[in-house]
């Protein structure tokens, strides 16, 4: 049985409109780890939110532009930009019925602060100008597949730890915002030398929640850690899914 996984897109202007768009490595990867990928609008409503979240078993929120700080109750810094309403609402309100369902969630970049402040938690609105002698995590100029910095894993039985064989990877990095106050149900399982966070954890054994600053769907093809990601989160659709048709099957 191949697991569904939607993942959503983002608002891409171009000369005449704007598009709900997504780099094909997000797709590329969900194939690989044995997941059938399903593209959802940046600009869904609350209500289709919830539809959505009854037909998939996983749910991956994709990397983009920067959260509106009022989420968290600050406003905008100078180096704060490409906010959208429309996206916000769309992904918290996919957030929070995935959660309701204890489905699946894995988020990237973006998406990883999209979950620490859905559920609580905090943001760096911007590393260079928040937080001095940072190291570098926004580079210009690579590709996505590059390794660029060290991340330091939290050893255990974390999914970072499982994906990785260990307790070091060395990451892409495209964010110029991370995690500041982590929320409640999240676990830190990863972090940079300068103590930025790139991965949390749930701490809820019944719900798969994984969120990562860096890119993997970047790194997938040509380090099979990477893939790993994808997999074990692919793996607990597969297993959502078998619990949910049990379900299905025991009412009748
Ligand atoms: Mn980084």
């Amino acid at each position: 049985m191949t697991p569904l996984i939607g993942i959503t897109a983002f608002p891409q202007h171009r000369e005449s409109e704007t598009y709900s768009a997504l780099n094909e490595n997000y797709t590329r990867s969900v194939r690989n780890a044995g997941g059938l990928p399903l593209l959802l609008p940046f600009d869904l409503t609350a209500a289709e939110a919830a539809q959505c979240i009854g037909q998939l078993d996983g749910l991956l929120l994709s990397g983009g532009a920067d959260l509106a700080p009022q989420l968290f109750g600050e406003d905008p810094v100078r180096g704060v930009n490409n906010i959208s309403q429309a996206r916000d609402s769309g992904e918290l309100a996919l957030f929070a019925a995935a959660a309701k369902a204890r489905l699946p969630v894995m988020g990237i970049c973006r998406g990883c602060q999209v979950i620490n402040v859905a559920m609580g938690g905090t943001l760096i609105q911007d590393i260079p100008s928040q937080v001095p002698g940072a190291l570098g995590h926004s580079p210009q100029g690579l590709p996505m597949h590059e390794p660029y910095h060290r991340v330091d894993i939290v050893s255990g039985t974390s999914i970072m730890a499982r994906a990785f064989g260990g307790d070091l990877a060395v990451t892409n990095s495209f964010h110029h915002q991370a995690i500041r106050d982590v929320a409640a149900g999240l676990a830190i399982t990863a972090r940079t030398r300068d103590d930025i966070i790139e991965a949390v954890e749930g701490t809820d054994p019944g719900w798969f929640v994984l969120a990562v600053q860096f890119h993997p769907e970047g790194q997938s093809q040509r380090q099979t850690e990477f893939l790993n990601l994808f997999r074990l989160f692919v793996d607990a659709a597969r297993q959502y899914a078998s619990r949910v048709s049990e379900i299905g099957e025991f009412q009748h």
